[in-house]
């Protein structure tokens, strides 16, 4: 059997090794249109920032040693230009003569990736522009980032690989301002959420631009203007543009395969496209989201790498194996924080149509009497009607990595926050408490289902309510939500004739722990409409903090 791999990084290289193993006798043959294959990419921020010194570390394999190993046939700076279906040949060409040939296969598996979206913005073609995809990109932002001594940059989209590229600008001693269109970072996330990340990266001393685009570059003297579409101007020495990328699909569209309402290859529950003797892996395939049920695009690597596997075994043994989608697990670390998420959010399934709540709990990152003791958030959503967790977003400074991954891993087998609770976790005060965070948010969510607490969320809070804070005076000193009356937890059952009962009572505290226990006093006490907020006013604080705060920081050298 001789199948055609088209794409040498993660599906590509991960589907290429795995049908060596499965089969020593077929003829595989990679083609890589770059010089590089199963390279590190998720690396390639981390090098620029120089917290990877050895460019050499990015290399997982060299063609030679793929070849050595795998006997693969590696042909790297050669691009498939075009598919023959019918008659089952690809045109190549060799890159550094121009040569085209043609190669037949039996089996081809497509996984090229995903490209940068680049769409006609005045100026975007400027050498001061960079996006970040692949190794010679990330030479080029490191060679120039050298050279010219930069000291201001923008980065357009506040996405992951956007955010992980600040943190690493800024690493170097470079002023950053993000520039990102929508009312929040990283996508993924709830506003309520990403608005943690605003806060920490702004404390950081990054310029962060919200609801703002970019309208055009203009290059002068001092480096690059960039023209925003407020009517502001922002000089930097660099650009990096990063606001997404859509599936490296045109190959396969040219050869009459199918493609998806969302632009990515489809492909059946084995990965076959609509050619059965073409299978696609990776970036540029349409998945299920097994949340919504629909086909969305999940650009991640551990599902290309994963999705690679799955075709090679599919097509040494005639589709064993289906693939059940992916839920989108994310981590990325943004500064001191790491910020995780998987399934769905609650703007993602407001949108479907899905019904859902959502529920914040803080905790900490392991016992608080242990010294270095982190704030933990979690927020989960979940379905009212059967209590199955459909998502989850963590974000803290320690033990996030873990919380999401257990998270995940209810997501994925559909099941519900009960589990949360039940989940028997491996404590001692360095690692957790005797109830971990992921346990009280099912605690907090079976509560909710249970009807033992009614939540209100920080965009429902409004003046018509009366807003009772339940934390201690010096708390309410230092903040409070507008017209709240401050009676602390401990004075409660003393001063319930101070509440109404012909009002709508929002209770709150400082993350919604004390505003459950004064909820259930309030409620054995005759008071029948009272709502608890969510996530208290550690919540409801950052989400309110204003959108578009725009500073100006000093450029901070870091060693
Ligand atoms: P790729 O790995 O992009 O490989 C596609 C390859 O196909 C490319 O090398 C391309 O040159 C080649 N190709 C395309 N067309 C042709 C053709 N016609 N002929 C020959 N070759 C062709 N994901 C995470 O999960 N976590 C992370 O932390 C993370 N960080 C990232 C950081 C950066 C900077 C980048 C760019 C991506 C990151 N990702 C991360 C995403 C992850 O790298 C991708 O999801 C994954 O690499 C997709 O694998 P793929 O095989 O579909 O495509």
């Amino acid at each position: 059997m001789k199948v055609a791999i088209i794409g040498g990084v993660a599906g590509g290289a991960s589907a290429a090794t795995r049908l060596r193993r499965l089969d020593e006798k077929a003829e595989i043959i990679l083609f890589e249109k770059g010089s590089y294959i199963s390279y590190a990419n998720c690396g390639l921020p981390y090098y620029i920032g120089n917290t990877i010194e050895d460019r050499n570390k990015l290399f997982i394999q060299t063609p030679e040693e793929f070849e050595k190993r795998f006997r693969i046939k590696v042909r790297v700076n050669e691009e498939v230009k075009s598919i023959d279906i019918e008659s089952k040949k690809l045109t190549v060409e060799k890159l550094s003569s121009g040569e085209i040939y043609s190669e037949t296969y039996d089996k081809l598996i497509l996984s090229p990736g995903a490209e940068p979206l680049r769409p006609p913005v005045k100026g975007i073609d400027s050498p001061m522009v960079f996006t970040l995809r692949s190794v010679p990109d990330t030479d080029k932002i490191k060679e120039y980032v050298g050279r010219r001594n930069v000291k201001k940059a923008v980065v357009a989209g506040g996405g992951f690989i956007g955010l992980e590229m600040v943190e690493n600008l800024h690493k170097l001693g470079i002023h950053v301002t993000v520039v990102e269109m929508a009312d929040q970072v990283m996508a993924p996330l709830d506003y309520s959420m990403a608005a943690i990340v605003h806060a920490h990266v702004r404390e950081k001393g990054v310029n962060l631009l919200l609801k703002e685009g970019v309208a055009g570059f203009e290059e002068n003297d001092n480096g690059i203007e960039v023209e925003l579409r407020s009517g502001a101007r922002l000089q930097a020495d660099m650009v990096i543009w990063s606001i997404g990328v859509r599936p490296d699909a045109r190959l396969a569209k040219d050869a009459g395969i199918a493609i998806g309402a969302l632009g990515g290859i489809q492909v059946n529950k084995y990965l076959q496209t609509s050619h059965p003797d073409v299978y696609a892996v990776g970036d540029a395939i349409e998945v299920k989201n097994p949340v919504t049920g629909k086909p969305s695009l999940i650009p991640l690597a551990g599902p290309a790498n994963k999705q690679g596997r799955i075709a090679a075994n599919n097509i040494v043994d005639e589709n064993v194996e289906e693939y059940d989608g992916t839920i989108g697990t994310a981590i990325a670390k943004i500064f001191d924080l790491t910020v995780a998420s998987a399934g769905a959010s609650a703007k993602l399934l407001k949108r479907e149509g899905i019904d859902y709540v959502s529920s914040y709990t803080h905790s900490s990152s392991h016992a608080g009497y242990y010294p270095d003791a982190l704030p933990l958030s979690v927020k989960i959503v979940f379905s009212p009607h059967t209590g199955q967790l459909l998502g989850a977003q963590v974000i803290g400074f320690d033990g996030v990595d873990k919380r999401i991954e257990m998270l995940a891993g209810v997501i994925q087998r559909k099941g519900t926050v009960k589990e949360l609770s039940d989940w028997e976790h491996a404590y001692a005060p360095p690692y957790s408490s005797a109830k971990d965070p992921v346990n009280m948010a099912g605690f907090v969510a079976e509560n909710i289902l249970e009807g033992k607490v009614k939540t209100i969320h920080w965009r429902d809070v409004n003046m018509k309510k009366f807003l009772l804070d339940v934390r201690t005076g010096s708390e309410f000193e230092l903040g409070h939500i507008e017209r709240a009356i401050n009676i602390p937890l401990d004075d409660l059952r003393n001063n319930l004739d101070k509440i109404p009962k012909d009002k709508k009572v929002v209770i709150y505290c400082a993350v919604g722990l004390r505003g459950y226990l004064a909820y259930r006093i309030l409620v054995q006490n005759g008071f029948d409409n009272v709502l608890n907020l969510s996530g208290g006013y550690k919540t409801y604080s950052m989400a309110t903090l204003p959108a578009n705060n725009i500073i100006e920081a000093e450029v901070k050298i870091m060693d």
